[in-house]
């Protein structure tokens, strides 16, 4: 068993694009936080409520529709539950051609943000803290969250940094020289033994990709 305080972390894949919810809390407390609530909502309210939980945020890295399609349903379940995002990405919870899903024939809407972060912002939910950074490049509203109560420092990544790979720059607000740079001069100045929780596939680190990734080498 962990001890009190430690943060723990589950992750939620939901279908049809492998998309990873993941979601925190600290050990031993109901409150937790959601990021990135995906295509399959039941999944995580199942979750949550077999674990006992109240989710206190949902955070959201960027408006693409896969990671922000659960919204909706886990404010119908929590109505006090608050929805954050990035300032850039905002208008896309409630834009279906902005968030790409008018494009996959099923349009999608979230509820709006009640905050949306930038630069640097902390913000505290469930007792943890986590720092904002601006990581345009795959959307140009892209955020991602730094925990560093965690030991070793963890990163909700969303779609930027993938274990061998990164995220699409082909959208119609995506920027291959903006990625190179959000990776390089944000990701790779955080601690090597960062572990990148990532929108899509199985966790990495920060050392790992800046010696294995064939996309951006460090
Ligand atoms: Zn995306």
């Amino acid at each position: 068993m962990s001890s009190p305080n430690t943060p723990e972390i589950a992750r939620i894949p939901s279908a049809p694009f492998d998309e990873n919810t993941y979601v925190l809390r600290l050990s031993g407390r109901q409150e937790a936080v959601v990021v990135d609530p995906g295509l399959e909502p039941d999944k995580i309210v199942d979750y949550l409520e077999e674990a006992g939980l109240t989710p206190t945020a949902i955070l959201c890295t960027h408006g693409h529709s896969d990671h922000i399609a659960g919204n909706e349903t886990l404010r119908q379940k929590w109505p006090d539950c608050p929805i954050v995002i990035g300032k850039g990405d905002a208008y896309k919870l409630t834009d279906p051609v902005g968030n790409l899903s008018a494009q996959f024939g099923m349009p999608i809407q979230s509820p709006p943000a009640d905050t949306t972060l930038v630069e640097g912002d902390r913000y505290e939910a469930a007792g943890l803290t986590f720092r904002v950074l601006e990581t345009p490049g795959h959307s140009a509203g892209h955020v991602v969250f730094v925990l560093e109560e965690a030991n070793p420092t963890w990163l909700l990544g969303g779609d930027m940094l993938f274990r061998q790979s990164i995220g699409r720059t082909d959208f119609a607000d995506g920027d291959p020289t903006a990625m190179l740079a959000s990776i390089r001069e944000k990701l790779y100045r955080l601690p090597d033994d960062t572990i990148v929780y990532p929108g899509h596939g199985p966790e990495t680190t920060i050392g790992f990709e800046k010696q294995h990734n064939p996309f951006v080498p460090g």
